[in-house]
């Protein structure tokens, strides 16, 4: 029996037309029903707009909202495609990935790097690909582009102009489409770990940081003072931060006591921290800074505001943190 898919909307160059002040979403799903049809081959598409926007515009509220349009229709759909913006897709795939942990289904989020109105756009064969995965039976929330699908939460955009916009970073494709057709890599599909409930709330009070040489601690403690309740900082290398002329770790120390949950990760894209190295990350350790592993930093910023959205206990956080919930760190 032909699967049964549901395709949702939301935006960004996929679905763009050229305006007077440039490129923006401006066509609707049924302006695609055309091409999507196309590319669906077997199963059978239905469709909606959920949102037509750039994805800067999107926010953690469209987050949460579509968490919830997803759980409320998971059981009507044999799966679920999202048409997305690239520029924050992976911050949107990483939060699905913890929102709706567990889903029975897969759910697949796709965009492009030219409207689908291009002759010569990548728009469907993503589309076809996102469809394909969709019709998999496999659960889980996955990102398909350029002819692989990935872990949502391991899936991140390292280019901005070519088709092969996304990697998955420290941890293997889930399936990739070639002349063999659709492989599909079950053995690195997370198992799911018990039944479906929704998860959709999150702490707006998240901050995030770059390390950079000659960074001021004034910086953090003005983030403390703005009552932010989580920070995560992208530091050096294998996660090194400054204690010598600017004492950035002891100002850390006195927030974390402060009641600031701090996330440390690195700048590096491949391979994640390892602070019990350098004195650099030792100590921030030993002050209770948590660590990122081998997180993206979509999926280590996401996590913190999911696991802040539901609990202000202390202690809850950091077994929560060091939990992998979806797949999104190795150890
Ligand atoms: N600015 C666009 C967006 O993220 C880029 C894209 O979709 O490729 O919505």
């Amino acid at each position: 029996m032909s699967k049964k898919i549901l395709i949702i909307n939301t935006g960004g160059t996929l679905s763009s037309v050229m305006k007077r002040n440039g490129l923006l979403p401006g066509l609707s799903i049924y302006d695609m029903q055309k091409e999507l049809q196309m590319v669906s081959g077997e199963t059978n598409i239905e469709i909606e707009d959920f949102c037509s926007l750039d994805s800067a515009n999107i926010f953690p509220e469209d987050w949460s909202a579509l968490a919830q349009r997803i759980s409320d229709c998971r059981n009507d759909y044999d799966g679920i495609v999202v048409i997305h913006g690239t520029d924050t897709l992976a911050y949107t795939s990483s939060m699905l990935s913890y929102m709706l942990r567990n889903i029975g289904i897969p759910v697949v989020i796709t965009g492009s790097q030219l409207s689908i109105t291009n002759p010569v756009a990548d728009a469907m064969e993503n589309c076809r690909c996102a469809i394909h995965m969709a019709a998999s039976q496999i659960p889980g929330v996955f990102v398909a582009f350029n002819r692989k699908v990935m872990l949502g939460c391991r899936a991140s955009k390292v280019r901005s102009l070519s088709f092969d916009a996304f990697e998955s970073i420290n941890y293997p494709n889930i399936a990739t489409i070639s002349s063999l057709g659709m492989k599909i890599d079950t053995a690195s599909v997370p198992e799911r770990t018990g039944i479906f409930k929704l998860a959709n709330t999150y702490s707006d009070k998240v901050c995030m940081i770059k390390m950079f040489p000659g960074i001021h601690r004034s910086l953090i403690e003005s983030i403390a003072a703005q009552g932010y309740k989580g920070l995560y900082i992208e530091a050096y290398g294998i996660g090194g931060m400054p204690f010598l002329k600017h004492d950035f770790i002891g100002t850390l120390d006195k927030l974390i006591q402060g009641g600031l949950t701090v996330v440390v990760g690195t700048q590096c894209r491949y391979e994640g921290s390892k602070m019990d190295v350098y004195e650099t990350g030792k100590r921030a350790l030993e002050i209770g800074a948590l660590q990122a592993h081998d997180m993206t930093g979509e999926a280590a910023l996401t996590k913190l505001m999911w696991i802040l959205g539901m609990t202000d206990d202390i202690s809850e956080i950091r077994d929560y943190y060091s939990i992998n919930v979806a797949g999104e760190m190795s150890c």
